[in-house]
């Protein structure tokens, strides 16, 4: 595995079935062939469909926003890692901050789902950040380094190597405030060390760690420019295809 650009898309729950399947059409005939791969995080009712309309474009991939920790069984309502897998889901967003605050998942349930989506054969996208209140305290480093521990470090270095990293500050999710790019930089500086302490230099410089925050074409140029930001998870921006796109081209 080596260290990606990865410009992520996350729909949350936004788009109906015609709408998702018109932003993925708008997002795969105008995506020009390049070294970045794109990922749709879509609405698991739109995974299907989806992975059709882009099977044959190699630099675009399918996500899905969330996955259950076990296997199978009475668990209604929920989404198992097999059938993600049999929909054409390659990567899964886990951790996400609005799980963590909506639904109450820690990272001792998030290591869980790391290792059912690695165990089917798919990466995740694993997502930290710190909230404002932590950022204003000085903090930020001990919570996410907190964070990253739990999630990450039993993991083998094989398995470390298929997992993106997401830093994302919860202050920045959704409200138009974005991280400057050094304060993106000095996080994912700080995530990579911490990669390198468990898994070793070659893990850490392979690892694909992406901001999110209010991502939008005006401003990911300068976040994607910095040495240690390998691209973004992108929320609302990634609801529309030119937005998205732009995004996409801005390494
Ligand atoms: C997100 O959903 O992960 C996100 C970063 O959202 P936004 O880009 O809208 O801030």
């Amino acid at each position: 595995m080596e260290r990606k650009l990865i410009a992520a898309g996350n729909w949350k729950m936004n788009m109906d079935y015609n709408e998702g399947r018109d932003l993925a059409q708008a997002v795969a005939s105008g995506l020009q062939p390049s070294d970045v791969l794109v990922i749709m995080g879509t609405p698991y009712v739109h995974l299907k469909n989806i992975s059709g309309i882009i099977k044959d474009i190699s630099n675009i991939k399918l996500a899905a926003q969330n996955c259950h920790q076990e296997e199978n069984g009475a668990y209604t309502g929920e989404i198992s890692a097999a059938m993600l897998k049999s929909c054409g889901v390659d990567f899964v967003i886990l951790g996400h901050s609005e799980r963590r605050e909506y639904f109450g998942e820690a990272d001792e349930l998030i290591a869980k789902k790391i290792d059912i989506v690695l165990k089917y054969g798919m990466q995740p996208i694993y997502c930290c950040g710190e909230k404002l209140e932590v950022r204003e305290a000085g903090k930020h480093e001990e919570l996410v380094g907190e964070q990253v521990k739990t999630a990450l470090y039993h993991l083998t270095k094989e398995q470390m190597q298929r997992v993106v990293i997401a830093y994302e500050p919860v202050w920045a999710i959704g409200t138009g405030k974005t991280a400057t790019p050094q304060q993106a930089q000095d996080m994912h500086e700080y995530i990579r060390s911490l990669i390198r302490k468990k898994f070793g230099q070659e893990v850490a410089d392979a690892t694909t760690i992406l901001y999110g925050g209010s991502v939008k074409p005006d401003n990911a140029q300068e976040l994607f420019s910095q040495p240690d930001v390998d691209g973004g998870l992108v929320g609302g921006a990634s609801l529309k295809a030119k937005d998205f796109l732009a995004i996409a081209s801005s390494f």
